[in-house]
């Protein structure tokens, strides 16, 4: 068994962070790699080495592997944590990596090379008894074969990219008369996004949920599942609110989804942490979309709700260890919420809002994890994905849960860019997701951008805290009493919103 001393890892913000906090409680030496814009990123500054990569735009640095691999050698890494996004799901890179003598903190290439394009996965868990959306086997190019198999599927369809990831080359097809010109634009932004401009049809589920399973597996042969996670409120096609468990499945439904996923993951003879996602439809049918090969974004619910840390288990496994657990050792523990906050104008269709963060104060208190990689007066970057941070609360109950989120959104301070907190402080307090009756059709369903509107700005927020302090000024006998003040000017928020 092979154990790791240095770990470099091949990505930046958040997740960046994350990975090395684990490496050094492991007493694992940290090496970050940085591109021009992340000379001072948070990052850079936590490793214990940095070494520079390049330009800022990532196929000039976070997406070129030899870079990567040579700072590998260069530090004396003996690991790369590819985290998610960039080259994290592509099989080339585990392969040089294994190949240049190192750690890949992950599946293996064979088994990211069959999940790796939608269609491969599709024909590979079918296999396995895992049901699937019906839709096409193979690529189609030709509209006139695509009319005819959207035909009998159904209208209305959806086309996709069998590379496709972050909800690009997704097209939703109503009508005939929509199909080729819609087929047309998939196949050239799936050709632009991921150099293969492969497409399929599926048959559009929908009010469909969104529900995953965290599965991982040793190299041993062992695989189990974490669990679910429901991940239904999205807009264009990408998760913004996920939490675990899901209030929809019953503990049968939990069990039957939960085997279709460990089998899903023997089916590519799968290692190390992923993904197994499925829809499920009005009537309770689940069915599988497809796997990621990697950490996701979203791993911090399962990680509340269980009490593992994944990265620290991603690296014993890339170690060689067995599993410390089987299935029946693994239970849920409360409920958790993540938020993710994104640098982005819900009243402008969720468009990036870049900027500088004036103002950044993360909240606080029982139950609250923030995971980002930011601290105030720092820019985010254009180059990259505008996300500034995770929010996790985790509590008892799914509705402590949520009033517990309300509360830290409440706390939590961003000026200077527009973010998708307000939005999510709306999801906490819609009826629908509260009772647990919602779908993937909830912004469209539920959210203009008016509803935001009824929040007090800043400055009235501003306003009322002075009110509130001198309110507490006029009661009490301890004037620099901050927590009743603070109590009251929360309540002022919630009697508006
Ligand atoms: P998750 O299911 O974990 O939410 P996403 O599909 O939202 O995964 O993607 C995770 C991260 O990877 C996001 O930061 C997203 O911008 C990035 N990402 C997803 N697909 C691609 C891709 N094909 N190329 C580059 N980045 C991608
Ligand atoms: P990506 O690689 O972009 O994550 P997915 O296949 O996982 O692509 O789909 C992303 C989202 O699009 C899903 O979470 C779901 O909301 C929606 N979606 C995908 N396939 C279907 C379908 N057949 N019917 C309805 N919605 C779908
Ligand atoms: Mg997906």
């Amino acid at each position: 068994m092979a154990k790791i001393k240095k770990l470099l890892v091949a990505n930046r913000g958040e997740i960046a962070l994350r990975i090395m906090r684990s490496a050094q409680e492991m007493g694992i030496k940290t090496v970050a790699v940085f591109s021009e814009a992340d000379r001072q990123a948070l990052h850079v500054r936590f490793a214990d080495e940095a070494i520079g990569i390049g330009p800022s735009p990532s196929a000039q640095s976070y997406l070129v592997m030899d870079k990567i691999i040579a700072a590998a050698k260069e530090t004396k890494a003996d690991a790369i944590h590819p985290g998610y996004g960039f080259l994290s799901e592509n099989e080339e890179f585990a392969r040089q990596v294994k190949k240049a003598g190192l750690i890949f903190i992950g599946p293996s290439a064979e088994s990211m090379e069959i999940m790796g394009s939608k269609l491969g996965a599709k024909a590979a868990v079918s296999k396995f008894n895992v049901p699937l959306v019906p839709g096409t086997a193979e690529p189609v190019t030709d509209p006139v074969v695509a009319k005819k198999i959207a035909k009998e599927i159904g209208y209305p369809v959806l086309i996709k990219a069998s590379a496709g990831g972050g909800g690009k080359g997704m097209r939703i097809v109503h009508r005939e008369d929509e199909l080729s010109e819609q087929m047309e634009r998939a196949i050239s932004e799936a050709t632009s996004a991921f150099g293969d401009g492969s497409v399929f049809i599926e048959k559009y589920v929908s009010e469909p949920r969104h529900i995953e399973f965290q599965i991982f597996g040793d190299q041993h042969g062992n695989v189990v599942h974490l669990f679910e996670r429901e991940c239904s409120i999205q807009r264009r096609h990408q998760k913004v609110v996920e939490e675990a468990p899901s209030s929809i499945l019953t503990p049968e439904l939990r069990k039957k989804m939960g085997e279709a996923a460990v089998n899903a993951a023997k089916a590519a003879q799968y290692y190390n942490a992923g993904t197994i996602e499925f829809i499920l439809d009005e009537k309770m049918n689940f069915y599988f979309l497809e796997m990621n090969t990697r950490l996701q974004v979203e791993h911090p619910v399962t990680e509340q709700i269980t009490g593992l840390d994944l990265v620290k288990l991603q690296i014993k496994v890339a170690e060689g260890e067995k599993l410390p657990f089987r299935q029946e050792d693994i239970a849920i523990h409360g409920h958790a919420i993540e938020v993710r906050v994104y640098a982005e104008d819900p009243s402008n269709n969720f468009l990036p809002d870049i900027g500088t963060l004036k103002t950044y104060r993360r909240p606080q208190g029982h139950g609250i994890r923030v995971d980002d990689g930011f601290e105030q007066g720092m820019t985010i970057p254009f180059y990259y994905d505008p996300m500034i941070a995770k929010m996790i609360c985790h509590d008892e109950t799914r509705e402590r849960a949520i009033d517990k989120t309300i509360r830290a959104i409440n706390e939590y301070e961003i000026t200077g860019v527009e973010t998708t907190l307000g939005f999510c402080r709306y999801v906490m307090q819609h009826q629908a997701f509260r009772s647990g009756n919602f779908s993937t059709k909830f912004v469209e369903q539920y959210f203009t951008p008016e509803v935001l509107q009824a929040h007090p700005s800043d400055e009235e927020e501003m306003i009322a805290g002075v009110l509130a302090t001198e309110l507490v000024k006029s009661v009490q006998p301890n004037p620099s009493s901050q927590p009743a003040a603070t109590q009251v000017a929360s309540s002022w928020k919630k009697n508006r919103t």
